[in-house]
């Protein structure tokens, strides 16, 4: 059993490393003390991200991506998730139904988003629609040839930075039509209802759209009419992922500077590591982070074999719930080693902190993956968790 990673891998993760730490970090404490990052500042980091060559990671290099494989993503993902403010959100990942779209839909969008000329936010939450998809009200009525869009969506995350939004609506209301439909964000009709402040200080924002009337041409339908969650669903795969990875990345760097703190910081005559409530506070850190890492590269990995569609989508849910939760509870641990200063915001493990919260909510809460992991358990049983990966033919 070879667990080493490949050279074109490491370099992935390498450069994935250099690029956090020289361009996005630098931004951190601006993005923190203003709220926000000025318009040039977002623009110059859109550029860089084409420059090292991160747009487009998950996409196909025919459809203008980079064509890496899941566990290059991964890698990549953790070394961005170490920066704070969600600054990883800068490196945008097309939408995966996008991969769905007619060759004119990938010429139009996928291809010039891949590219960084593009940018798609995804709405799918309604105030009275979260964790329950089947709540869903926005409906897409068919006139003709056209369809006319109304509804109210929340949460839309970097609403503010896309020109073009991926709505979930029900064809005609029915709720056996949920579908996704492509529409450009100065479409008549669209507008931006507020744009609430969050627990965290996220990079972009995260807005209410309102549609009333919006009209569509039947030609803005992705991956087909009643196809909508079928496809969300596949994301959801690669969206866990990126997460855990995200997550793994935000505990890494916590453990490593709560690990130097403890080394430098002396109380009571001896560096605080050598009182065994810190000392063991890192060893548990320790093991979360090195379990957490173990898990998360393997689904990676089984991914790209090509692992059956539910085990890969039982499987992502397990790591986006272990690898939130791990990420809470080292980042409570490295806040606490830190003491006061563990509670500035200038010290980045402070925002890790709030960062990391919302990943124990957002992409399906600990509560619905662990309704997943339930259903699961219950239609295949335990060996989809306790077994191991097994070669094709094996
Ligand atoms: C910062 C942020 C960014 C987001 N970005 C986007 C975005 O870009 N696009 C988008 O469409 N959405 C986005 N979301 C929405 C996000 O996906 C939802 O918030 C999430 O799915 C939970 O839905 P909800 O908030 O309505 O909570 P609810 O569904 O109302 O849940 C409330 C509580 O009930 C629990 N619960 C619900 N059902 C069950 C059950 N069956 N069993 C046990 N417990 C249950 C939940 O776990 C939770 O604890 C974002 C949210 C946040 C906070």
């Amino acid at each position: 059993m070879d667990l080493s990673l490949p050279a074109a891998d490491l370099a992935w993760k390498e450069r994935a490393k250099v690029f956090a730490e020289t361009v996005l970090f630098p931004h951190e404490l601006d993005l923190e003390m203003n709220g926000s990052l000025p318009r040039a500042t977002k623009d110059a980091l859109r550029a860089a991200v084409v420059a090292h060559g991160f747009n487009g990671v998950n996409h196909a290099r025919e459809a203008g991506g980079q064509g890496c494989t899941q566990l290059q993503q991964t890698l990549i993902n953790e070394e961005l998730g170490k920066a704070t403010g969600a600054l990883w959100a800068v490196v945008w990942h097309p939408a995966v139904p996008l991969k769905h779209g007619t060759p004119e839909q990938i010429r139009d969008y996928l291809t010039p988003s891949c590219l960084g000329r593009r940018r798609a936010c995804v709405a799918v939450t309604e105030p009275d629609a979260g964790s329950d998809t089947g709540l869903i009200r926005t409906s897409a009525t068919r006139r003709g040839e056209r369809y006319v869009i109304d509804g109210e969506k929340w949460f839309v995350t970097s609403g503010d930075e896309a020109d073009y939004v991926i709505v979930h609506a029900l064809v005609d209301g029915d709720r056996a039509l949920p579908t996704l439909f492509l529409v450009d964000r100065d479409a008549p009709g669209l507008t931006v209802k507020r744009e609430p402040k969050f627990t965290h200080t996220y990079v972009f924002g995260h807005r209410e759209l309102l549609f009333q009337g919006v009209e569509v041409t039947a030609d803005r339908v992705l991956g087909g009419v009643g196809q909508g969650l079928e496809l969300t669903k596949d994301w959801f795969v690669e969206a866990r992922l990126q997460i855990a990875a995200n997550c793994l990345g935000a505990a890494i760097r916590a453990f490593e500077l709560a690990n130097d703190w403890a080394s430098e910081r002396v109380a009571f005559g001896v560096p605080i590591r050598r009182h065994q409530a810190i000392e063991f506070m890192l060893a548990d850190m320790a093991v979360e982070i090195m379990a957490a890492k173990s898990m998360i590269y393997r689904v990676a990995w089984e991914v790209d074999q090509n692992i059956d569609r539910k085990v890969a989508h039982a499987r992502a849910s397990v790591i986006k719930l272990h690898a939130s939760e791990m990420a809470g509870r080292v980042l409570d641990k490295a806040v606490q080693i830190f003491g006061g200063r563990g509670y500035m915001r200038e010290n980045p493990v402070e925002r890790l902190n709030r960062d990391v919260r919302v990943d124990r909510i957002w992409e399906g809460t600990s509560e619905i993956q662990r309704v997943i992991i339930g259903g699961q358990l219950g239609k295949r049983g335990p060996d989809l968790f306790t077994g191991w990966y097994r070669a094709p033919g094996t």
